[in-house]
């Protein structure tokens, strides 16, 4: 923590920082004399298009109510209340019908409405039925969320097609149902992927699925509840992220889960939080909320996870690494953004405490700054 300090800001990027800069008339002053400034925040992974009502989660049901432009719709609104709370880059992850977030990213893009940096999976590359239970009637009502690909060849066309509408990740669901993909099959979409310049994730929970997604090279493991000390120090040696998604209890009462379930998936969080950040493997914030708790918006639902990481005794300092500079390491973009440094993007958040003190001074964020424009000042 610096004090005192003045940043300058041309053309959305950091120029200077230091006790007395020199600076124009005509440049805009901000001051915050009571604040701390750090970089924008960045979920991992993020669902802007899906929004369950309370307790009544239905993948299928909602697959067959939901148009994708009322899921474009929800994203852009999700995107904008995001920005507004903080969140300057996130990872749309999927599950957004037929890629409705490739049309809020273009939105935000023309500056139609304001939003996050967004890294975009488009559909989720996944074997045959995807995450869904349907019937035989209903075969293909994963169409719209999924791209089945059941050999190395399926998943190179999968890949390609993702990136053809939009995407600039690639994410495979590695154990969700009866299948998980082999070595060769993660190594085809990670190869394909490279060969375009992306990395891959994948929603693997553990077991052999998880030794496929590391040792096929995929930059992150999302979720990975089911995580071995050994697999972490796996993680640790070839540089694969741990994107936790770590739900606190208020989180996953949402789903409509009884409180005694609820605690356990908390518990096996707090636990496998423990043991990476003990031995040590790359991790960075994601949030995977689907479902918004009464009365708070998807950001604030979203910062219900710090007490997981806070009850895990991960150092608040920790923490915010995750959510900044860790996390521009996995989006690959640590040279752009992350940090407050010159020649960095001007992505800032002013808070009223010190987070290092208090993480929980995130959940009210009073300025937020996107590429040198202001989008919040209280
Ligand atoms: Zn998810």
């Amino acid at each position: 923590m610096l004090e005192k300090q003045m940043i300058l800001i041309r053309e959305g990027k950091i120029r200077q920082i230091g006790r007395d800069i020199p600076y124009s008339p005509e440049d805009k002053l901000i001051d915050m004399p009571d604040a701390w400034i750090l970089p924008g925040l960045m979920d991992c992974h993020v669902h802007l298009t899906v929004g369950f009502p309370y307790k009544k989660m239905s993948i299928e049901q909602m697959y067959t109510t939901e148009s994708t432009a009322l899921r474009a719709l929800r994203g852009a609104y999700n995107a904008q209340v995001m920005l507004t709370n903080g969140f300057t880059t996130i990872k749309e992850i999927g599950n957004d019908g037929n890629y409705a977030s490739a049309d809020v990213i273009k939105a935000i893009r023309k500056g139609w409405i304001q939003g996050p940096t967004i890294f975009y999976a488009g559909k989720i590359i996944s074997p045959y039925g995807g995450q869904t239970a349907t019937n035989i009637e209903h075969e293909h009502l994963w169409d719209d969320e999924y791209l089945d690909a059941n050999s190395p060849d399926e998943i190179r066309k999968a890949v390609r097609k993702n990136i053809y509408y939009g995407a600039n990740v690639i994410k495979l669901a590695a154990d969700s149902y009866a299948y998980h993909y082999s070595l060769q099959e993660v190594q085809a979409a990670v190869n394909e992927a490279r060969s375009a310049g992306l990395k891959v994730t994948a929603h693997v929970m553990g077991g052999e699925a998880a030794d496929n997604i590391i040792l096929g090279g995929a930059a992150a493991v999302e979720h990975g509840v089911y995580l071995t000390d050994e697999q972490l120090r796996l993680m640790k040696s070839k540089g694969t992220f741990l994107v936790g998604t770590d739900l606190a209890v208020s989180n996953s009462l949402t789903y409509g889960v009884d409180t005694a379930t609820a605690l356990k998936y908390y518990h096996l969080n707090i636990d496998r939080l423990k043991r990476a950040y003990r031995i040590g493997t790359p991790m960075a914030f994601g949030s995977d909320i689907i479902i918004d708790i009464p009365g708070k918006n998807r950001a604030q639902s979203i910062l219900e996870i710090l007490q997981t990481w806070k009850d895990a005794q991960i150092p608040n300092s920790y923490t915010l690494q995750c959510m900044t500079i860790y996390a521009a390491q996995l989006l690959g973009v640590e040279k752009e953004r992350g940090v407050i440094e010159p020649g960095f993007f001007a992505d800032m958040i002013a808070v009223q405490q010190n987070p290092l003190d208090s993480i929980e001074t995130l959940k009210r964020v009073s300025f937020v700054m996107k590429e040198g424009k202001v989008v919040r000042q209280d």
